[in-house]
């Protein structure tokens, strides 16, 4: 392409799900550098370190460049034959469930697009998962089963509203640190607006917050619940708002208030009067804000998690109004897109349902596709068991890593490496997964793709190409629809740019809506290369909002049958995996300045001086318990691997609990492959894997 080196380039940043703006230049010379555009609607000008530090990032070291077949160089065509011919094949033997698609948040919405179109639509699985089913799973459950569809309510904007905000099993200061300097602003402006944060961790987060509570793993439900009973007991309900707007709100009291003060207490390990003291506060103060992320949903309860915490702002109206709602914050970059297009095993395009006939109908019709999907596909973690016993024999894996990154890393390794035929696209030529390809497809890099992203707060942003193409990669959506081409169904992937998927995308949101479901961005249905080039940050639903935030359910409308939001019965249950063999509970997470597996963000040295190796925290309490002094080098065990790991001895853990960062790989510290101790436990609902709370053993190397 062209590369007009005068000229800034509106773009998104590529990692969290807060979806910043950025200005991307070359100069004459051929240096990169990025800044923060003031003009984007949820960073106004602002970036972390990982966004500041992007252009560090982008350079050929490392690069697949080619598409290669068995290790040895191919051509696209010889390769592109071989991926559509060999899934044909495996399709026509074993029928369309042997085989699978594991995708990533880090597509665009457009590359998702298609590879859900081929997979539901044309091959006729929905073996198709993402690696957003290990970071927001659980939200996406718990918002269909009390709102009947996949809906954030809110907008960042109600973080800066609130007179109240709620970070549950959230290091925003972290993981979404442009959302958190919004929320310290506005308090800095606001001085009585109050911060809570519930998590086992002082993290850097707990350092703005007036309220601490270092719950204890997997404590949410019974602190939700218990709050539910607290506002029944003392009238702090919108009886009004429950009668009018919502079902089963006395089936989910009765389920929350089974538990008493004190074993709310031993629940939630949170003192009464710190109970007391949180309770008092939520409910007296109407402005409020949940936020939560990996924390909630990265559990066995994940689902009831999130749904304990909407019961609670329904039973007192606190959502669709300024400065009030339950708020997710996805973690990766798009995958809200990733919801959107029906990027997910349970899910069909355009948020309509997998389950729902009509559904799967209005979607064939309007792809004029041959069968859609008619039963959930393999979520992430089961669909990596599939490949291991057999059922999955032609696995095609894009943007992801997932032999670091899924629980159990060690036994989906071996999968991968038993698989029959695995197709690896990737901008990497080496990464753990990559090497154990067959047929490996160079994908563009960020700087070099171009399409849309949709962050946090369903905005919807275009991310711009200002770079060449590195070698011969091509755009994903373009080697997605070449195969469905060479796969025999040519008519339904004749696209020339993004913007015509985009197009067709909006166009299946708008198809036979009219108001029932709540994706619908019909309006941009036309859109012609030029607007999509020019496209401004909107809001889905409202086109052209810009930063004025839309919020839903403001008319206590809701996508169920009946129009009414449903309260969940909810009982807590103890989730406690530690024994004497494994006496301590892992939690796994992010540090400031990675992401994911480190395959861009450990290009930067600066990014790497902030926590230059693999550690694990672990309480002064413990450490004295188990011989450890500060510094020591540890191995972390678990009943599926182990790691070996600096300690870090801090009160800021809780005591009987340890954190280990989950970035690094082999690949960067010998042993600290972290996935590969997390045990392949999932929310029953979601399918979610329960990351946050691992048995444990910790012992001086
Ligand atoms: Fe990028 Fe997230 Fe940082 Fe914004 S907050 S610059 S989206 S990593």
């Amino acid at each position: 392409m062209e590369i007009d080196e005068a000229r800034e380039v509106r773009t998104t940043c590529p990692y969290c799900g807060v979806g910043c703006g950025v200005l991307a230049k070359i100069a004459a010379d051929g240096e990169v550098t990025v800044r923060g555009d003031p003009d984007h609607p949820a960073n106004f000008g602002r970036l972390c370190s990982k966004g500041s530090a992007l252009a560090e990032t982008i350079d050929l070291d490392g690069r697949l460049l080619h598409p290669e077949i068995d290790s040895r160089r191919a051509g696209w065509d010889e390769a592109l034959d071989l991926v559509a011919s060999t899934f044909s094949k495996t399709i026509a033997e074993h029928g369309p469930d042997a085989v699978a698609f594991y995708v990533s948040g880090q597509l665009l919405t457009e590359d998702y697009y298609l590879a859900n179109k081929l997979m539901k639509g044309f091959i006729g699985s929905a073996n198709i998962d993402t690696n957003s089913r290990l970071c927001m799973a659980s939200s996406v459950a718990g918002h269909r089963r009390a709102f009947g569809s996949d809906t954030v309510p809110g907008n960042y904007e109600d973080l800066e509203l609130a007179d109240l905000i709620v970070l549950v099993g959230s290091n925003l200061a972290w993981c979404h640190p442009v959302l958190y300097q919004r929320i310290a602003a506005a308090r800095e402006k606001r001085p009585g607006m109050k911060i809570v944060l519930v998590d086992p961790r002082r993290t850097m987060t707990a350092d703005i917050a007036d309220m601490h509570l270092a719950i204890a793993p997997d404590g949410d439900v019974a602190l939700f619940a218990g709050l539910l009973a607290y506002l029944a007991e003392h009238d702090a309900l919108d009886d009004a708002y429950i009668a009018a707007h919502t079902t089963g709100f006395a089936e989910a009291l009765s389920a929350a208030a089974e538990l008493d003060l004190a074993g709310m207490a031993a629940a939630t390990g949170l003192s009464e009067d710190e109970l007391d003291r949180f309770f008092g506060l939520f409910a007296a103060t109407a402005k409020t804000v949940t936020v939560y992320s990996q924390g909630v949903n990265q559990s066995s309860s994940g689902t009831d998690k999130v749904n304990a915490i909407i019961n609670c702002h329904l039973a007192t109206g606190r959502i669709g109004r300024p400065g009030a709602g339950p708020f997710s914050v996805t973690g990766q970059p798009n995958a809200m897109g990733g919801r959107e297009v029906g990027g997910m095993a349970n899910m069909l395009a355009a948020h309509m349902e997998i389950e729902n006939p009509q559904h799967r109908d209005r979607v064939q019709r309007f792809w004029n596709a041959p069968a859609v999907a008619d039963k959930p596909g393999l979520k992430a973690v089961e669909m990596f068991r599939g490949v291991a016993d057999g059922r999955i024999k032609a696995l095609w894996i894009m943007a992801t890593n997932p032999v670091d990154s899924m629980p159990d890393a060690d036994a989906v390794k071996a999968a991968i490496k038993a698989c029959p035929f695995v197709v690896v696209s990737d901008v990497l030529a080496d990464t753990d997964t990559v090497r154990h390809a067959h047929v490996r497809l160079p994908a563009t890099a960020w700087g070099e793709k171009d399409g849309t992203v949709t962050n946090s707060e369903r905005r919807i942003s275009r991310q711009r190409s200002f770079l060449a193409v590195s070698g011969e990669a091509r755009p994903d959506w373009q080697i997605i629809a070449e195969v469905g081409k060479r796969m025999g169904f040519g008519a339904a992937f004749s696209y020339t740019s993004p913007s015509e998927i985009f197009a067709e995308h909006a166009a299946l949101s708008g198809f036979e809506n009219d108001g029932v479901r709540d994706f619908d961005i019909g309006a941009y249905a036309d859109v012609d290369e030029e607007t999509y080039e020019a496209l401004a940050p909107f809001q889905w639903p409202a086109p052209n909002t810009l930063w004025h935030g839309t919020r839903f359910f403001a008319n206590g409308s809701y996508y169920t049958p009946d129009g009414k939001a449903r309260f969940i019965v909810i009982r807590p249950t103890a989730y406690n995996p530690i024994n004497p063999g494994y006496p301590l509970v892992m939690n796994t997470g992010r540090v400031r300045d990675q992401w994911h597996t480190m395959t861009r963000t450990g290009k930067s040295p600066r990014l790497s001086q902030h926590m230059a190796e693999p550690f694990v925290e672990i309480h002064p309490v413990d450490a004295a318990r188990f011989g450890i002094g500060d510094a020591d080098i540890v191995s972390v065990s678990t009943a599926h691997g182990h790691a070996l790991l600096r300690a870090l001895v801090t009160a800021r853990q809780r005591a009987g609990s340890v954190f280990v960062p989950m970035h690094w790989t082999d690949q960067f510290s010998a042993r600290a492959r972290i996935d590969a101790l997390v045990a392949p436990i999932t929310d029953p609902i979601s399918g979610q894997p329960a990351s946050k709370n691992v048995a444990t053993r910790i012992e001086r190397f």
